[in-house]
């Protein structure tokens, strides 16, 4: 029966198709495509040492170090940033900057947590020349190797810090980040928690209630 309703569905579709209709799905579809085919090493040390001589996009030209990520390994929780700034670009650690020392507090007192429970990690590992955002294309040379910190950690949760970070993490590149935060969003083994960046909460620090209400958010879920 099924089947009969499918086939005439999809002759339907296909008269449709001949009177000059286009179809769209309205299913979201990661813009970014990460190659999932590229070969990328399962340990987490031959990983850093393949991204700390990469030259995959012309980042690496200006970087002095590669900031790769850091913290446990098995960590239920894992905070995606969007690129290094340059006290990250100087010591080769993400988020030690301004930002950084807010996160740590985020981490210390919303999650009770330390931040060596955590991992931490950027959209991409190099810094963009001025703090610019990244660029799709360098965001897509990068993603494996987020694609692969997230397969080895497993985290349980994954919080993607501001917008450039959810959209290129999620694909989703039209939800406005101040309607998707506090969202819960399957992403494959794990769920994923879009939250403002740091660097937003230091600009605009009435907006930290709100990622207040995020951590607390997590916390029930652990
Ligand atoms: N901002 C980010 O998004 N990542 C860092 O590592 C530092 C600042």
């Amino acid at each position: 029966m099924e089947n009969l309703q499918e086939l005439k569905l999809l002759k339907d579709l296909y008269h449709y198709k001949t009177l000059g209709y286009t179809y769209f799905s309205d299913i979201k579809k990661p813009i970014i495509t990460v190659d999932a085919d590229i070969d990328l090493p399962s340990s987490m040390d031959e990983l850093r040492s393949i991204a700390e001589q990469c030259s995959l996009c012309t980042l690496a030209n200006s970087r002095k170090k590669v900031v790769f990520g850091e913290g446990n390994p098995n960590a239920d929780i894992m905070f995606v940033g969007e690129a290094p700034g340059s006290v990250e670009d100087e010591t080769g650690r993400p988020f030690v900057g301004k930002s950084g020392q807010l996160l740590t507090k985020i981490i210390e007192t919303t999650l009770e947590l330390k931040r060596e429970d955590v991992y931490i990690s950027n959209i991409v590992k190099c810094r963009p020349p001025l703090n610019r955002e990244p660029s799709r294309a360098e965001a897509q040379k990068c993603l494996p190797f987020l694609m692969k910190q997230i397969e080895l950690v497993k985290p349980k949760i994954i919080i993607t810090l501001g917008a450039t970070s959810y959209k290129y993490l999620s694909g989703d590149y039209e939800s406005a980040i101040s309607k998707i935060r506090g969202e819960m969003i399957q992403f494959s083994h794990a769920l994923l928690m879009p939250t403002f960046h740091p660097s937003f909460l230091l600009r605009n620090p009435s907006a930290k209630k709100y990622v207040f209400l995020d951590m607390q958010k997590v916390k029930a879920l652990l």
